[in-house]
């Protein structure tokens, strides 16, 4: 079965079994504080096991793009190394929101492999949570029970806590967990030695390819454990390893998952994969091959999915991953020019029909890459050269200091695990600890939040199915659900949840409302709710009032109101955003993807997809556009509940990256301008947003124009400033009436008499020179001048200085003046007398004395600057006497 076979068979065997099938969530996780990528394939579905959302179906089954790297799961030091483990893998799973349990998944898991995929029975090794007295937890009697009639029990393996019971994060849903392994071995291998010794002890070719999560408990922040009222099942099956099995392969990358990607790398560099058997871990050709075919598809499906590399967080993971792979590459393939770039249409080809986000920004993503790789490229040889420089004085075995870890970052953009790598490579090891206090050190560079913490939610009252009403109305009568207290770097905060709410949660770059609780108990008391955040699907209201508990505990009905004219503000810069789009979409071209957007009170900013400057003509064709369609005041139009396939027949606009559901919801204005899949808060027609007016247009990254433009009463604001301005020139030119023009003509007068006054000035400095050199005094042989002149600047005084001598032969020229009250020396001496070892330095030196000042140079000119300009001609009468 080819890979694109066995993915298929999954999803048809589920949808056989009446599970809903859905896409893959974006890798990037959005709106979950605790997770920058999806990890597992429950992780957009955590709601559903929280019970803040329901399912769209009882039954789901997908196949889900994972990326461990960073967190709880990081296995991004095995990849390359090992043969199973990825950084992006393919997590395929089915699920049961309060439906089915044990029996039925773990007998449907038992017939796809061995029915559907006819993997060997008696190579197949199953595990069952053997309890936790600790924890309260028995033995999964009920598992075993199931297995026993399946695989016999002298397959089952009882796992512990570690292995077999698994946990969300330090609190929430959890259960134990049954894993299905694989023996892939080669018969004699299987003889000597039995399979169910290997299960679990890092073997190759002993893997876990399943596991089935039972989730049963709820763990509370004290530690303890709580029955869930029902109970679900949640599963992962790697998809990699899952066609290493079926396809008979020994590694993952021997799959046709990856054969393809290894076949161009080896085309490219003009090396064989394998030349040593495709299962070697040190040879180091092929753990590179590895890692980029590996890499790869990390780095090309975040940025398709609108992570784009960058400085900081969830974009310098990524960036971390890419240069991993350039730098195996460089050192193992001898790749010195971007070839990660050339891969990305290999795979966009692969995957055209599973993940075709990636296909469709084809050319966006390889450029992205490129420009990594060039701008990598040309600080890793040099930073390399530094490091092996820095390792050939350290002793073998020895640690590689803080400092040359943090400069190697900091200066050649080695991030730390890369050097850790190197350093591993050579048998040398880094002082972390050194490195992260390097680091600390190096001022303006952003420290990471500090953890935040958090109480358990406290419920008050029965939720009920939530309600976001804030489309239609500002203000709504509500109740609240549950609060907990959070405490963060800047304070404690409460955060609310209610029933209903009018409140905008942050979300698609709209900020979040803030406004006020109005809790009617005995008294009216006022909450501040200073910003609403989603976490997974719950609308959380943030307020900072002190000592709220007592009132958030109570039953009062309450009334929520949005702060009204802030949202009318933050509405109008998201129409006009959504307006923007299209006008830059008819202007510069449909290859215009959103590639972040973010709206305020204040301002709208937009970043998309393009490669060029925006020139000034077309930001105002732009804005043109937009304005027309503003004075057409055309109405909003707002579709819920569309089948997302009728949706995008439409001509909806989707941004990659985002998570749509199967039913979205269309804004429209204009059917042949603007229709967007949204879920923000528009104003009811455009003509509330009066006017748009760009501010400002740049580059974010390679292939990233970000624009900001404001609205409303902030763009009035900036006209009504910048005809102030003009008024007030105009005042100034009084009697003309092109004020351009007049300074214009300002500006070219002003030159001409610059030039005048040059001429002039020159025309003076050679008639001072003909009179000092008429009155030139000789001494012996020497020529002397000194003399007090009248020049413009310090550079005349030195120019005048450097012409005299020119004219002289052996001379001593002394020349004082005075600039803007202060007085200044010069010295010149000819280059005998620097020879005799005169030094025109000290000699400035002693004479500024007089002036109250100091000076230096060269010994044959040199000059001084004083603070007593009365003391000038005793300084000249005193270089008399040094003659
Ligand atoms: P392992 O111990 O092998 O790292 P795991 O216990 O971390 O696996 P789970 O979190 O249970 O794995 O994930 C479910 C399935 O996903 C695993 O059974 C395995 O087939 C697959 N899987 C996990 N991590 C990776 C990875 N880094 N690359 C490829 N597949 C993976
Ligand atoms: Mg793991």
């Amino acid at each position: 079965m080819t890979s694109h076979e066995i993915r298929q068979a999954f999803l048809d065997f589920f949808k056989s079994k009446g599970h809903l099938i859905v896409p893959s969530a974006p890798l990037v996780a959005k709106n979950d504080p605790t997770l920058m990528f999806n990890n597992s394939g429950m992780a957009q579905f955590k709601d559903f096991f929280l019970g803040n959302g329901t399912p769209p179906s009882k039954r789901i089954a997908d196949t889900q793009k994972c990326l461990r790297v960073s967190g709880k799961h990081n296995d991004l030091e095995d990849v390359g190394f090992d043969t199973y483990h990825h950084t992006m893998f393919e997590m395929l799973g089915n699920w049961s929101f309060g439906d089915y349990f044990k029996k039925e998944a773990l007998a449907w898991s038992w017939e796809l492999l061995t029915e559907v995929y006819k993997l060997p029975k008696e190579r197949i090794y199953v595990s069952v949570f053997k309890g936790d007295e600790k924890d309260g937890v028995p033995f999964d009697q009920e598992a075993w029970d199931i297995w026993k009639e399946m695989v016999g029990e002298d397959r089952i393996i009882l796992g512990n806590k570690k292995d077999n019971f698994w946990e969300m994060g330090d609190t929430g849903p959890c259960g134990p967990c049954s894993e299905i392994h694989i023996d892939l071995r080669d018969q004699a291998d299987v003889d000597a030695k039995s399979g169910k010794e290997l299960v679990n002890a890092d073997h190759p070719q002993v893997v876990e390819i399943w596991n089935n999560v039972f989730m049963q408990f709820e763990r509370k922040a004290d530690g303890s454990l709580i029955s869930l009222p029902s109970k679900h099942v949640d599963t992962g099956m790697g998809f990699e390893r899952l066609c290493m099995a079926i396809q008979g392969k020994k590694s993952n990358y021997d799959t046709d998952i990856f054969q393809n990607t290894i076949q161009v790398i080896e085309k490219m560099c003009g090396k064989k994969y394998g030349v040593n058997g495709t299962l070697n871990t040190t040879d180091y050709t092929d753990i590179a091959m590895r890692v980029i075919a590996d890499h790869l598809r990390a780095v090309s499906f975040a940025i398709a999915d609108g992570q784009l590399p960058s400085n900081a967080k969830a974009g310098y993971v990524i960036r971390r991953i890419l240069r991993r792979a350039i730098r195996y590459g460089y050192s193992y393939l001898g790749f010195t020019e971007p070839f990660m770039s050339q891969l990305v249409p290999v795979l966009a080809e692969q995957f055209k029909d599973v993940f075709p986000e990636l296909k469709a920004q084809e050319d966006f993503v390889t450029r992205v890459v490129n420009e990594e790789e060039k701008s990598f490229l040309r600080t890793l040889e040099a930073g390399i050269k530094r490091f092996e420089l820095i390792s050939a004085q350290t002793p073998t075995g020895g640690i590689i200091n803080g400092e040359t870890v943090f400069e190697l970052s900091d200066t050649f953009g080695f991030p730390v695990d890369l050097t850790a790598l190197l350093a591993k490579e050579k048998g040398y090891k880094i002082d972390e600890a050194g490195y992260e206090k390097a680091l600390a050190e190096q001022k303006n560079r952003s420290r990471q939040d500090a953890a935040k913490e958090a109480t358990d939610w406290v419920e008050v009252s029965e939720g009920g199915d939530f309600e976001f009403v804030g489309y239609d109305t500002l203000e709504a009568n509500a109740q609240i659900v549950k609060y907990r207290k959070v405490k963060t770097k800047a304070g404690e905060e409460y955060h609310i949840v209610l029933d209903r709410t009018p409140f905008y949660a942050e979300m698609g770059g709209q900020v979040g409302d803030s406004g006020e609780l109005r809790v009617t108990n005995d008294e009216v008391r006022i909450i501040n709710i200073v910003d609403t955040k989603k976490e997974n699907d719950l609308f959380v209201h943030i307020s900072r009032d002190k000592n709220l508990d007592e009132i958030l505990n109570t039953h009062s009905p309450l009334l929520a109101s949005v702060d009204a004219h802030r949202r009318q503000n933050i509405m109008r810069n998201h129409t006009a955003t959504h307006l923007m789009l299209a006008g830059l979409r008819k202007v510069l071209g449909t290859h215009i993807v959103q590639k972040g957007s973010y709206q305020n009170d204040e301002v709208t900013r937009f970043d998309f997809s393009h490669f060029a400057k925006v020139t000034d003509e077309e930001l105002k064709q732009v804005e043109d556009i937009v304005n027309a369609k503003i004075r057409a005041n055309i109405a909003q139009k707002t579709y819920v509940n569309v089948p997302i396939d009728e949706a995008i027949k439409k001509g909806a606009t989707a941004t990659f990256g985002e998570k749509y559901g199967d039913f979205v919801r269309v804004v429209e204005f204009d059917p042949q301008f603007s229709v967007e899949l949204c879920g923000g808060t528009h104003v009811p027609s455009t003509g509330e947003i009066a006017l748009f007016k760009f501010t400002s247009e740049g580059s974010v990254s390679a292939g990233v124009r970000r624009v900001e433009a404001v609205t409303g009463e902030k763009a009035l604001e900036i006209i009504s400033r910048q005809a102030e301005v003009i008024s007030q020139l105009e005042e100034l030119f009084k009697g003309q009436k092109d004020v351009v023009k007049a300074v214009e003509n300002l500006l070219s007068e002003k030159a001409t008499l610059l030039k005048r006054i040059e001429a002039l000035e020159n025309e003076k400095l050679q008639q001072t020179k003909q009179g000092l050199l008429a009155q030139v005094e000789t001494k012996g042989e020497i020529s002397v001048i000194i003399a007090r002149v009248d020049v413009a600047n310090a550079d005349a005084l030195k120019s005048l200085t450097y012409q005299l001598k020119e004219s002289l032969g052996t001379c001593f020229i002394v020349l004082g003046t005075v600039l803007n009250g202060k007085p200044q020396l010069a010295v010149m001496l000819s280059e005998d007398l620097v020879a005799q070892g005169k030094h025109a330095g000290n000699i400035v030196k002693d004479l500024a004395k007089e002036v109250k000042g100091g000076g230096g140079g060269q010994p044959f000119f040199a000059t001084a600057g004083g603070s007593d300009a009365s003391g000038l001609d005793a300084a000249l009468a005193k270089a008399q006497g040094i003659v």
